[in-house]
């Protein structure tokens, strides 16, 4: 059956990848020997290359079934690309073209065919499966997003349900379902509902080791902090709020500083959104801002940031939505924005559910979101554990494996915590507890007569946040418990008063101010940036003209060799991964123009000693302009924004050569500039270092590169 002399080569052909994923192989073994399959793995961990192969192995056509047209048309252009003739049969098709559809399918032209379960089950549709069964063979079903079957699971739809009477009609035609739900109980229920035969199950490691997870508490400037993310992280980024009105009002904020951002939600019309969403995808506009409606049927497999500005539902689905983050598997970030307000929203909507088993739920789910959120291990650890997988730890990739948060003894202040909670008799909340320790004014004081209390007023050296982080972290360490009925009263238990017996210390981990890990490119990654953004052009250029996203021509991981490698012919181009036969033969020449272009250009840089290009500023050099016309030196731009003050030189010297309203009068006394203007006049654009020479060590490079950059803008043909 095989045509291929293995399956890796097969890869290479059809999709150009080099390598399968872990479990791919053995799964696509399993499938050519028509084996039922059970495949669970989590978000971009390659699940559909899985049923695509073996598909296009195999003889007779594969019948995928979707639950969402955006993804089979996704999916259907994607393979497309690859030369690999798929279809889709679904409601946006006039019958005409169904029609035609189907007799291709009728004459063997089509591997793989998508269809929505309504479709697949409808009375027109089965006599014409029966039709292809005897004519050119069935090979297999795939069911896609099989949770959808479970109403255990966040996703039932009754459609599914009647799949099951699809084993009865072909019991012998081999069933594949794939899903990214981790939990055990959908599992079987998915087995069960779709009646698979003996099936071979793989189940993935839910590690997404490209993501980097971290938690921001949300406080005044964390408007700012969500903008500067989306300054310093390159690439198309989702930022989750949880009501529609937050998610527009946030979207003006962000439009009005200058980034393309859109909304996505319910209230918006049908057309709208799923306009909004095509220009995501095309990568028209950068940033979606969306309630949790957003994600669903998204295939975009090079999200680069996913930002929860409010608190999500439960960890399950934090995992879900954070991991519509790096499908491409390349480093992408994951941050969480956390505040005790929105607990409290949270908390208010809990309490108005009516059936108390749900109210329940919601708690305990709330809870583990907490823990998460607070939580001082590795972030790996806390939510693998929630799906049952054991994880060690010390992953270098979150924030508490990165930063860990010191531990300090703060036991002093538990104990003045604690006493002013019994002095208050444990009938009130945090913030009156806070409030009589830090010597407040307010009515509740005065009518309960608490600022007569020995704890009022002890407590003023610490701010209201400090405080805070302290009450939730004794909640945290059980040495404090808290009523569940809505009012949130503090109370007493045995460990408090061990604390304030002295029998038992505190610590507290205190959150460090984090570093937006932005690294800093030395020249030569710079130069490589400007070629990986040209061959992006390219790529847009050329996806435009197809009416297709981006990276069905190539993911950004194949453009990023691209500019590693710089290959010379078609050959080395060939071998770069992600490039199959058919992109090769469809693209390969114009991208290896580009990067010939871009050399030449290099070179005759070099020759000529001058930089024919010109720019328009980037959005982070536009924003160092932005502080740096709002009067700030140097060395406070550097520190406000957290990255090095040579960073901020490097911008001011390309602001500057492109024209922008930079004084360099300024930063550079005028006798300075005229010594190192006549060096360069001497020598032209070369290096720093050799000009460095030339003028003695009392010049610094910050200095030259910013007289540079005048003298480039002034020496431009
Ligand atoms: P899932 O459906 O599991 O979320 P996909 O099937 O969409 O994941 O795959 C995620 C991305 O990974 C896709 O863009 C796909 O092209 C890519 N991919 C799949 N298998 C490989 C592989 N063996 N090597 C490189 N990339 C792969
Ligand atoms: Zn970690």
């Amino acid at each position: 059956m095989l045509q291929y002399p293995n399956l890796e080569q097969a890869l290479k052909y059809h999709f150009g990848y080099d390598q399968f994923r872990p479990g791919q192989r053995q799964i696509i073994e399993d499938a050519l020997q028509n084996r039922d399959l059970l495949i669970v793995m989590p978000t971009g961990g390659g699940k559909s290359l899985c049923f695509q192969l073996p598909a296009l192995l195999k003889k007779g056509l594969t019948v995928v079934v979707s639950p969402l047209i955006a993804l089979m048309q996704d999916q259907v252009e994607a393979l497309r690309n690859n030369n690999i003739s798929a279809t889709f049969l679904n409601s946006s098709l006039n019958p005409y073209k169904v029609r035609s559809r189907e007799e291709a399918i009728l004459n063997g032209k089509v591997k793989l065919l998508y269809v929505a379960p309504e479709r697949l089950l409808s009375e027109r549709f089965l006599p014409f499966l029966d039709l292809v069964k005897e004519k050119i063979g069935i090979a297999a079903f795939a069911i896609d997003e099989a949770h959808c079957v479970s109403e255990w699971g966040h996703d039932f739809r009754p459609e599914y349900r009647q799949m099951k009477s699809l084993r009865k009609r072909y019991p012998n035609i081999p069933t594949l379902a794939l899903t990214a739900t981790a939990t055990d109980r959908v599992r079987t229920d998915i087995i069960q509902q779709l009646g698979l035969k003996q099936p071979s199950i793989h189940i993935a490691s839910f590690n997404r080791q490209n993501l980097y997870y971290e938690v921001r508490s949300k406080t005044k400037s964390a408007y700012a902090e969500l903008l500067e993310l989306i300054r310093e992280n390159e690439g198309s980024a989702i930022i989750y709020c949880l009501t529609r009105k937050k998610v527009d009002e946030l979207t003006f904020k962000l439009q009005n500083d200058q980034i393309s951002a859109l909304s996505y939600h319910a209230g918006l019309g049908d057309e709208e959104r799923s306009n909004n969403q095509t220009r995501f995808i095309r990568d028209d506009v950068r940033v979606m801002v969306a309630t949790i409606a957003f994600g669903m049927g998204i295939n975009k497999p090079d999200v680069r940031l996913v930002i929860h500005f409010d608190l999500p539902r439960n960890l399950e689905s934090y995992y879900q939505e954070s991991g519509r983050a790096g499908r491409d598997s390349e480093p992408s970030r994951c941050t969480l924005f956390f505040s005790f307000s929105d607990i409290k929203t949270i908390e208010w909507s809990i309490n108005q559910k009516t059936d108390p088993q749900e109210q329940l739920i919601s708690k305990q789910q709330l809870r583990q979101v907490i823990d998460y959120a607070e939580g001082t291990v590795c972030r790996r650890t806390i939510q693998l554990g929630y799906f049952g997988e054991r994880f060690p730890g010390n992953c270098g990739n979150c924030d508490n494996c990165r930063y860990p948060k010191p531990l300090q003894d703060w036991t002093i202040e538990a104990m003045k915590f604690l006493s002013c909670v019994a002095r208050c008799k444990e009938r009130f909340g945090m913030l009156h507890i806070i409030d009589v320790l830090r010597g407040g004014k307010n009515q509740k004081i005065t009518q309960n007569e608490h600022d007569k209390l020995s704890t009022y007023g002890i407590g003023k050296d610490r701010t209201v946040d400090e405080w805070r982080m302290l009450g939730r972290s004794l909640l945290h360490q059980g040495l404090l418990e808290q009523t569940s009925d809505g009012y949130s009263v503090l109370k007493l238990n045995a460990l408090s008063w061990e604390v304030m017996r002295r029998q038992r210390t505190v610590s507290l981990a205190v959150p460090v101010v984090q570093k937006i890990t932005w690294e800093e490119g030395s020249e030569k990654a710079a130069e490589a940036e400007v070629l990986l953004q040209r061959l992006r052009s390219l790529r847009k250029q050329l996806a435009d003209e197809q009416s297709v996203p981006p990276y069905v021509i190539f993911h950004d991981s194949t453009l990023k060799l691209m500019t590693q490698v710089q290959p010379k012919t078609i050959t080395e181009f060939g071998k770069l991964s992600g490039v199959g036969s058919h992109k090769l033969a469809q693209y390969g020449d114009k991208f290896l123009a580009e990067i010939k272009a871009y050399r030449q250009e290099q070179g005759s840089q070099e020759q000529v000693k001058s930089t024919p290009f010109l720019g328009l500023p980037s959005d982070t050099e536009l924003f160092t302009l932005q502080l740096y016309q709002q009067g700030l030196s140097v060395a406070e731009i550097a520190q406000k924004r957290n990255i090095r003050a040579t960073t901020i030189i490097r911008h001011l010297a390309d602001l500057i050569e492109k024209d922008q309203a930079v004084d360099l009068n300024q930063l550079v006394p005028l006798e300075r500039q005229q010594k190192i203007w006549q060096v360069l006049e001497a020598v032209g654009d070369i290096s720093l270092t050799p000009i460095r020479e030339q003028l003695g060590e009392s010049y610094s490079y910050d200095e030259i590169r910013l007289v540079r950059g005048k003298w480039r803008r002034e020496n431009r043909n």
